[in-house]
């Protein structure tokens, strides 16, 4: 089993923070496009709040895979679903949520490169300086040796079950210790009813 990542959990206020820087560093370079591109599913909320601010009404995705299971690397990163709607000539930013390997957002922006737009721009909330890709925009750095697992809050849940199965089968599927464990271990805290309906196995369904 994988190892339980260091991990950083990202409220709303500072989601709203750095949309907010995000947004004014595109305006400030005079980079506002007319679409956006989200990387699904990371960049989904980051591209909407970005839309909002920047008054944008276009906004297409387009599918990556790349981390499969919580703070895992799933292999190489591979375009899954590409764009579905033109972008030719037009001024385009493709966003995400956060720049680790870089890998991803590499990808997507070679992708629509070659699909013609007059102007390409990329965008991430979240930046880590080890990312082999840079992008044009973000609103914050994370050091190279300050590697986290961000708990973003669309997928709290996906990474408590993950995290929090980790930490169960380390305790020997005791709960109170597995809690202690992911506070301790992985600086995530939350609540005991959280994890516990994390980890509560699927219901079997019915005929
Ligand atoms: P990458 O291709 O390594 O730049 O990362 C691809 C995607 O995986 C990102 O857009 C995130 O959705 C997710 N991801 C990778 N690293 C992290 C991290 N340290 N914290 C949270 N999500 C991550």
């Amino acid at each position: 089993m994988p190892e339980l990542p260091r991990c950083r959990r990202a409220g709303w206020p500072e989601l709203d923070a750095w949309a907010d820087a995000l947004a004014e560093r595109i305006e400030v370079a005079d980079a506002v496009p007319q679409t956006l591109v989200a990387l699904t599913r990371g960049g989904w909320v980051p591209a909407r709040l970005l839309a909002d601010r920047l008054g944008i009404r276009r906004l297409l995705a387009l599918r990556v895979r790349h981390w499969g299971v919580t703070a895992t690397p799933d292999g190489s990163a591979e375009l899954t679903e590409g764009l579905r709607e033109p972008v030719r000539g037009e001024s385009v930013l493709v966003v995400d949520d956060i720049t680790d390997t870089g890998e991803s957002l590499r990808l997507a922006v070679e992708h629509v490169r070659a699909a013609g737009p007059s102007r390409l721009h990329s965008a991430a909330l979240l930046h880590i300086a080890r990312s082999a890709f840079v992008p044009d925009f973000f609103a914050e750095e994370i050091p190279r040796d300050g590697w986290v697992w961000v708990v973003f809050p669309w997928n709290f849940w996906e990474d408590l079950r993950a995290l929090g199965a980790r930490a169960l089968e380390e305790s020997h599927g005791d709960l109170g210790a597995a809690h202690a464990l992911l506070a301790e271990r992985c600086g995530l805290r939350v609540t005991l009813e959280e994890l516990r309906r994390a980890v509560a196995p699927a219901p079997a369904l019915g005929r």
